[in-house]
């Protein structure tokens, strides 16, 4: 006997979903294990405890699942579960290798079983997105990258061997000898030059500015997008950065632009920087930020930009956990 998993979310509970759903669920099912209904012992339906509308084991017996036995649950109210999402279990009579099949928003249950995404998260300074792309990856299992944290190493590598950041060509002859690498460690990621981890050093303040201007030039950029899409095409990750969803990956599966008042930005790194134990002034810290928006905005090369096909969200007045909500929402509804 082989038993076989599967799962699919619904937009609304109502039982011409339900029935669609579970219908098109089992014919996939059946297809990828090339099987025949008569091989078909039992189907075990459960579903999360917003469904009410319709009994997932009627709607297969409609569907023509009719000559095995059939039953359906209803699951406790869990927190952080998906919503309106039905679960299913097939027992079959030979013995197979089997596929298991998840569907639209369920694909996020079985990663090591659907295709890699990647999601891009872009916005200004203290938009909240380094926050939100770590908690995203954690909660999606899949890798963060922080593309900021390349841009500071470089600007670190520059103000090391005294080049000046503006001058292109200096730069440029740099960027041909640095070696910049990430590596994860638990989850985490460390920034390393030239083989010394600088992964503290380059959130020192003088180093934001530094990064902006440096990541003006194409010779810094056009090295930095060629690892940061090495890094996406072989695992499913969220970049946060200035250009993902723009540059780097325009055809990232999920695109999100942050973006806040330049007043809960500043308040945001002020609270991050007293808390590091620095003495910052919040009236220059907020003339900073807004500077670099404005540089990163306005360079030649893949400035600071929301994708025609991101979704804005301003995160002002909502919490960490609101945001996070509302993107795995967006991302729920694009599945
Ligand atoms: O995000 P973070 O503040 O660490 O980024 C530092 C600087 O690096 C930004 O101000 C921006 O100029 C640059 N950057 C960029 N493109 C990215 C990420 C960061 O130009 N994808």
């Amino acid at each position: 006997m082989t038993v076989i998993r599967g799962a699919t979310t619904i937009g609304a509970d109502q039982p011409e979903e339900i029935r669609n759903a579970v219908r098109e669920l089992l014919e996939q099912i059946e297809s990828r294990n090339q099987l025949k209904r008569d091989e078909i012992l039992s189907i075990v339906f459960s579903s999360t405890s917003d469904i009410h509308s319709y009994y997932p084991a009627k709607a297969a017996r409609e569907a023509g699942f009719a000559s095995c036995s059939l039953f359906s649950a209803q699951e406790p109210e869990i927190d952080g579960s998906l919503a309106l999402c039905i679960r299913v279990m097939l027992f079959v009579e030979k013995n197979i290798s089997p596929h298991h099949v998840y569907l639209k928003g369920a694909r996020v249950l079985r990663k090591d079983l659907t295709e890699k995404f990647n999601i891009a998260i872009d916005g200004p300074a203290g938009s909240g997105k380094s926050t939100i792309a770590r908690l995203l990856a954690k909660d999606q299992k899949i890798l963060y990258l922080d593309t900021g944290a390349m841009y500071r190493a470089c600007a670190l590598a520059a103000l090391r061997a005294g080049i000046n950041i503006d001058n292109e060509a200096g730069v440029c002859d740099l960027m041909r000898t640095v070696s910049l690498n990430v590596v994860y460690e638990d989850g985490i990621q460390h920034t390393f030059l030239n083989g010394e981890d600088v992964s503290d050093v380059i959130r020192e303040p003088e180093i934001s500015m530094a990064a902006s201007t440096i990541s003006k030039h194409e010779s810094v950029r056009m090295k930095m997008a060629e690892k940061q899409r090495e890094i996406a095409g072989k695992m499913s990750c969220v970049l946060d950065g200035r250009d993902i969803g723009t540059f780097v990956l325009p055809d990232a599966d999920f695109k999100f632009f942050l973006t806040a008042s330049p007043e809960v930005r500043a308040q945001r790194r002020y609270d991050e920087l007293v808390a590091k134990g620095h003495r910052v002034d919040f009236e220059t810290l907020k003339h900073d930020i807004l500077a670099r928006d404005e540089q990163d905005a306005t360079r030649a090369i893949a400035p600071l930009k929301k994708a025609d096909d991101a979704v804005l969200i301003d995160t002002s007045d909502m919490t960490i956990d609101q945001v996070l909500r509302t993107i795995k929402n967006k991302m729920q509804e694009k599945i």
